[in-house]
């Protein structure tokens, strides 16, 4: 079975002692996680350590940061490198999320360097990608989302490609409350799939864990979820209360 993940999207919210407490509080409760369910909390940077040390004890469960540079180490003001994820023992980091490609100019071509660095350094990439509203209405999400995939992903060896998660958001859904149905989520990743079939072959597109992202909720998450090619969910708004993302942990195939 291909890894399930319910990965949290902090974005620039909360302050330490409120992402101490959601922590705390989401951590007292029981879930059933084992290899191929997991929790990934995506945090802001200062928090990385805190978060870091919050798991300690629980598995299954990881820390992601919400970006990272292309650049191991130097004169970058401001940025986070791999190596100082690394050296807190992150394992996994959000790339190309479209907050990031919209506010910070993010092109296909950075995030393939960002994937290089990560993928070097073992840490696991959870690679966004998806359509805003104009092109959903054009009708060529498809081909927009394709390009995406080609200019960040396909220099990857099968192997790199295995490491990575994918996470397809709508643009249109993130933070609006819009949620594409369970049927446009699963025609999207079982296009993304067959690309990646094409690519690939149908033994590695088979192992690669593809989220769905935006507006996803307690209410909607099974629902989402049981879509054949949906293996979780990356979310934002929903994973700052204790109980919806409590409901969406439990939701995981
Ligand atoms: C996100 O931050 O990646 C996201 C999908 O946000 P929301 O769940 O709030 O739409």
């Amino acid at each position: 079975m291909r890894k399930q993940i319910a990965a949290a999207n902090w974005k620039m919210n909360l302050t330490l002692t409120e992402g101490e407490q959601l922590l705390d509080q989401l951590l007292s409760n029981k879930y059933e996680l084992n290899e191929n369910r997991q929790v990934v909390f995506a945090v802001p940077a200062p928090y990385l350590a805190m978060a870091q040390a919050k798991l300690a004890g629980h598995t299954n469960m990881a820390i992601a940061a919400q970006n990272c540079y292309s650049k191991k180490s130097g004169a970058y003001t401001g940025e986070t490198s791999v190596l100082m994820l690394q050296s807190l023992g992150i394992t996994h980091v959000v790339l190309g999320h479209s907050e990031r490609r919209e506010y910070f100019n993010e092109s296909n071509q950075l995030l393939a360097e960002k994937l290089n660095i990560a993928l070097e350094h073992n840490i696991t990439p959870i690679f966004c990608c998806g359509e805003p509203l104009q092109i959903r209405e054009a009708g060529t999400q498809n081909a927009y989302v394709a390009a995406q995939l080609e200019e960040s992903l396909y220099h990857l060896s099968a192997d790199q490609l295995k490491q990575v998660v994918i996470a397809y958001e709508p643009i249109w859904a993130i933070g609006t409350g819009k949620t594409a149905s369970s049927e446009q989520a699963q025609e999207m990743h079982a296009y993304i799939r067959a690309q990646l079939t094409e690519k690939y072959g149908e033994l590695v597109a088979n192992t690669i864990t593809i989220l769905y992202g935006g507006s996803v909720k307690a209410s909607n998450a099974k629902e989402l979820f049981s879509q054949p090619d949906v293996d979780g969910g990356l979310v934002g708004g929903a994973s700052l209360l204790v109980d919806e993302f409590k409901v969406i942990i439990d939701s995981l195939k």
